[in-house]
């Protein structure tokens, strides 16, 4: 994966990040964690 510079924060904005690497690992999450925080069937995150 070759994505750079990514920018996030948490839900409520009190915590924000800035990624200028390359990502070179995600994955596919089913818990109910990554469900609710996606209001999905799962979360796509990469660890970094
Ligand atoms: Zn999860």
């Amino acid at each position: 994966m070759q994505n750079k510079n990514i920018r996030g924060k948490c839900l409520c904005g009190a915590v924000q990040y800035r990624y200028d690497a390359i990502i070179e690992k995600s994955i596919l999450c089913y818990c109910m964690d990554c469900q609710q925080a996606q209001g999905a069937l799962g979360g796509w995150n990469s660890p970094i």
